[in-house]
């Protein structure tokens, strides 16, 4: 039997977490878990609900009365996971402004980030996976093999953001996009439990000039080098 290898990627917004952990799993074969993903379904919850996601209490009833699941994939699927609130599949709704902000407000509160650290782990067990977020390092895969800081400058990440935004039509402005960035940076660096950072046992990776091919290079690279592929 293969060992059981886990990968923990953390990092500011935009810089490339999602695409290139997505893309590693599939190279490894390792489960993809994209933790930011239920943040935001929550996000989603709460303004559905009419909830402010700044209202710790309001949130948290909705954590106790509503299901929340992230699942792989279906084979043809474009995105590289899906999520669901009460059975029901949300995963198109996720990236829109509001909800990026949202998931950054309910991140703050620290029941909701216990809530979801557990649920996280109970997912990860027993499996090798690339998971990614903010915390995953430091709170979620603490024994993790190998810990990855990614990151880039803030205005390349602020132009990822918007790229992927245009994409999909919506209406954004490039300064919309950078203030918005600087907001998530700010609240997600600073809020008081488990905070992003750069741990001092992560290897750290600026992809500012590189490309997502390099950068899934650099790291299968790191892995041989600590013999975990
Ligand atoms: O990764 P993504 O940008 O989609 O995550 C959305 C928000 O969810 C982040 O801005 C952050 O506040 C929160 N988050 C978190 N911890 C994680 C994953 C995401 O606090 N592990």
């Amino acid at each position: 039997m293969k060992p059981i290898v886990q990968i923990a990627i953390d990092g500011p917004v935009g810089s490339g977490k999602s695409d290139i952990s997505a893309s590693l799993a599939t190279t490894l074969g390792f489960v993809f878990i994209y933790t930011g993903a239920m943040y935001r379904a929550l996000a989603l919850l709460c303004q559905q609900s009419g909830v402010d996601t700044k209202d710790a209490q309001g949130a948290l009833a909705l954590l106790s009365t509503h299901t929340i699941d992230l699942e792989p994939p279906l084979p043809d699927s474009k995105k590289p996971y899906r999520a669901f609130i009460d059975g029901k599949d949300v995963t198109e709704q996720l990236f829109t402004p509001d909800v990026d902000r949202g998931s950054s407000d309910v991140g703050v509160i620290p029941d909701v980030r216990k809530f979801m650290v557990r649920r996280q782990q109970e997912l990860a067990k027993g499996k090798s996976v690339i998971m990614e977020g903010r915390d995953i390092g430091l709170r979620v895969l603490p024994e993790a093999n190998l810990k990855i800081y990614l990151t880039a400058d803030p205005e390349e990440r602020a132009k990822r953001r918007y790229e992927q935004y245009r994409r999909k039509g919506t209406a954004k402005t490039l300064e919309e996009m950078i203030e918005d960035t600087k907001f998530r940076d700010a609240q997600d660096m600073s809020r008081v439990t488990d905070p992003l950072q750069k741990l001092p046992d992560a290897w750290e990776l600026d992809t500012t000039h590189m490309s997502q091919d390099d950068v899934i290079r650099a790291i299968i690279g790191e892995l041989k080098k600590r013999s975990l592929i």
